[in-house]
């Protein structure tokens, strides 16, 4: 599609009104429980977000499976010590595959960002992100190197045992932070980068009409791009994120299932529970191919 929808400023009415004309489906879904059995001919995914440097605090543990799932905001500012923290603890889980995206909080992982706070070095001149001046440059464009332990995914699609899914960090303008793009066609733009057929979508922020509500009066703020992306365009069976810490949960539209799988709540209690997907496994399919990128 061209043009972005004329409700991509008002996610609120645009939810009310399809909801309203039936367009817009949403059931609550039963989790799987975490001590469920893996059923023969599965590939189990193991859904986490949102930890915000505290993954070793986390209420529930992480059951075991054949992928982890991370959909961003793994730390608090995106500095070298807290991204090395999380890989050291992702080293101690049992998932033979661990597939993570960036949030908005991790802002050294976003290169205009870090454009920014080349030239504020080079030139002193006002950069909005001092902190980020403890972060080596050097690392800093090299991030799959850091996060060793783990397939980190931006704008880009990667296969597990024949299961196709594909990682963005792109969410609505909020506060200046990283991967921020406006509403309408820029946003539209990235998600026109996420090609069809993919099984499982992960991005950072959630759709429009799914797991996407605020306090205090459980106000949309989804991106309504992404639902009419997801739904008419990419057709995944799994849309998993995170960030809107309010609203964890698990939903369908009766085609796809949408997964808000926040460890915080609105507290920055690390109190949620991980979520499992069960998904058939393709006969003959095994193995991780290489990352490739939109
Ligand atoms: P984070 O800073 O971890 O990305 O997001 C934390 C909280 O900020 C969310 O749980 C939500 O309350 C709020 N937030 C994030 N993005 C938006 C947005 O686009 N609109 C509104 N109203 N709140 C947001
Ligand atoms: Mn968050
Ligand atoms: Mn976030």
């Amino acid at each position: 599609m061209d043009y972005s929808h004329v409700f991509h400023n008002d996610p609120e009415t645009f939810v009310e009104k399809m909801r309203r004309d039936d367009k817009l489906p949403c059931e609550k879904v039963e989790p799987i429980p975490l001590d469920a059995p893996k059923k023969e001919g599965y590939t189990r995914f193991v859904c986490i977000s949102d930890t915000h440097n505290l993954h070793r605090q986390m209420r529930h543990r992480v059951p075991d499976g054949d992928v982890l799932i991370h959909c961003g905001d793994f730390t608090d500012l995106g500095k070298l010590e807290e991204v090395e923290d999380f890989n050291d603890w992702l080293s101690t889980l049992p998932h033979k595959h661990k597939i993570v995206i960036a949030g908005n909080h991790e802002l050294s992982f976003d290169e205009r960002i870090m454009a920014n706070v080349r030239k504020s070095k080079a030139d002193g001149s006002y950069c909005r992100f001092k902190f980020l001046h403890v972060i080596p440059e050097d690392i800093c464009k090299d991030w799959p190197k850091v996060l060793s332990n783990c397939t980190f995914l931006h704008d880009a699609e990667v296969t597990v045992n024949g299961i196709r899914l594909h990682g963005c960090s792109w969410n609505p303008e909020f506060g200046g932070w990283a991967f921020n793009e406006r509403r309408g066609q820029p946003l539209l733009q990235c998600w026109n980068k996420i090609p069809e057929g993919i099984d499982i979508l992960l991005t950072h922020s959630p759709p429009a009409g799914y797991n996407d509500t605020v306090d205090p009066h459980d106000m949309c703020v989804g991106d309504v791009d992404l639902t009419n992306a997801v739904q008419q365009r990419i057709k995944p069976k799994y849309h998993v994120y995170g960030h809107i810490h309010e609203a964890y949960g698990y939903t369908t539209d009766g085609k796809c299932n949408y997964i808000n799988c926040t460890i915080v709540d609105r507290r920055h209690n690390p109190c949620n529970k991980p979520v499992i997907i069960d998904f058939p496994t393709p006969e003959g399919a095994e193995g991780m191919g290489p990352i490739i990128q939109h």
